[in-house]
């Protein structure tokens, strides 16, 4: 039977727990949330009144205030937001920053649902947890399928619901309410800082590398355009409803074009089933299905879209050495130590995406100063997270010979344990 991500989260924790040595006392501390919040959530819909289920899974703050997205999707069940929660604690430590774990989410398909009745939502989510967020308590920001404006909507109705101005209690806001520059291509500009660092540890002479991204979203549209920019040939791009090959390079700027004005990336090439094949040929392009996208020939696949899309059946098949993790737990613990036999490299998610959450913290930062960078503040700082953070797991990686994810997990867990100790709890 397949794992559920929580299970993947704790086949993780076992390998980092075994590393470092730690006692079953001071790990129970990571194999379950300090809190569980469950709601049912009313929603007067354009349709009707709907409950859905609601969740905020607040996994530790040893480190500092929990912290972490909140996800829109009928699949955002009590295990994987409890999963995400544990990897958000995770990957605050490894990043360095003051901040422990959490995550939220309500189970329900925001797609082709109206912005109105989205914003219902937002609103009846930040009215239900008010009191179990904060500035100092837990600060949420966007994940899958939610964004600035809802991040605006959700701060507005807690700020109403409390009665006081708090623009810090949750991030990934609009520029104009308090949001930091930089945050919205933060997850995908911290990537490619790692994926940069890699590479030039690993072939500093290598050039021409070619790059496929699955899901085009804020993580996976802006990785493309920056490696592009880069110099990266972007060969493959797709979302949830499919995608294109082009072995002569994908224009990533074009592709967001598309996927804006027609919601569908194919139709770079194709409207419904007619597809312009002169300009197919011409190219050297393809459409693909959607799970194609994993196998493609290419020297760097970046997952970003949901979890589990590497696993078992189709790990064998992968052809990239590089795998660079935006999203989040992208990769099974059976598809992993496939890739490892089959030489790829992983770089995890706990430290591949963590961009995202620094810039937040740049932004919680600058809330509480009520005093604002410049883009290239941002840009300097996250650069200097990022590329101290690779050192470090690359080093522990290479000093114990163990993989860049149990490296990067073994990092974080010894930075909450050793907080956790200072703090008496273990
Ligand atoms: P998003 O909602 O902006 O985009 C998600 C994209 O994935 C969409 O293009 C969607 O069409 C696509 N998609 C969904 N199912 C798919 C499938 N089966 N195959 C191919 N594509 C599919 O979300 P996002 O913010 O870009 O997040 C993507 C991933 O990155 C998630 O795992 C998220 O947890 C992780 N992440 C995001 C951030 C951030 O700051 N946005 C930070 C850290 C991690």
């Amino acid at each position: 039977m397949k794992n559920t991500p929580f299970q993947n989260y704790l086949s993780n924790l076992e390998k980092a727990v075994s590393i470092l040595g730690l006692s079953k006392e001071e790990s129970d501390i990571l194999r379950k949330p300090a809190n569980t919040i469950e709601k049912k959530i009313k929603v007067d819909f354009e349709e009707g009144e709907k409950e859905l289920n609601a969740y905020r899974v607040q996994f530790n703050n040893a480190r500092g205030p929990y912290k972490g997205g909140i996800r829109f999707h009928e699949d955002a069940d009590i295990d994987e937001v409890k999963a995400l929660s544990a990897a958000m604690a995770i990957k605050c430590a490894v990043v360095n920053i003051p901040f422990g774990g959490a995550k939220g989410g309500v189970q329900f398909n925001p797609k082709h649902m109206s912005k109105h009745d989205i914003e219902k939502v937002a609103r009846a989510f930040a009215r239900a947890f008010a009191n179990d967020i904060g500035i100092d308590k837990d600060i949420p920001a966007p994940d899958v399928y939610t964004n600035p404006s809802i991040m605006a909507i959700m701060l507005d109705e807690y700020e109403k619901t409390v009665g006081r101005s708090e623009p810090g209690v949750i991030t990934g806001k609009p520029i104009e309410l308090g949001g930091s520059l930089g945050r919205d291509s933060a997850t995908a500009q911290g990537g490619a800082y790692v994926l940069a660092e890699f590479i030039n540890t690993i072939f500093p002479k290598k050039k021409d590398l070619t790059v496929a991204v699955q899901g085009f979203g804020n993580a996976g549209s802006n990785v493309a355009k920056i490696l592009h920019c880069m110099g990266y040939t972007i060969v493959a791009v797709s979302d949830s409803k499919g995608g294109v090959y082009s072995s002569q390079g994908i224009d990533p700027e074009h592709a967001i074009k598309v996927k804006h004005e027609k919601d569908d990336l194919t139709h770079m090439y194709c409207e419904g089933t007619v597809c312009d094949l002169e300009k197919l040929e011409r190219d050297n392009a393809k459409i693909i299905k959607n799970g194609d996208i994993i196998t493609m020939d290419c020297d760097i696949l970046i997952p970003a879209a949901l979890d589990g899309q590497i696993h078992k059946g189709n790990a064998k098949d992968v052809k990239a050495k590089i795998i660079l993790e935006l999203a989040n737990g992208p990769t099974t613990p059976e598809a992993d130590e496939i890739l490892r036999d089959k030489g790829v490299t992983i770089i995890p998610d706990v430290l591949a995406n963590a961009g995202g959450v620094t810039t937040s913290y740049f932004e919680w930062t600058q809330n509480r100063n009520g005093f604002y960078w410049t883009e290239e503040e941002v840009q300097e700082r996250l650069k200097l997270i990022m590329v101290k953070a690779f050192t470090a797991v690359w080093k522990m990686s290479k000093e114990k010979g163990i993989s860049l994810r149990n490296a990067a997990f073994a990092l974080g867990v010894d930075r909450i344990i050793q907080a956790s100790r200072l703090r008496g709890k273990v």
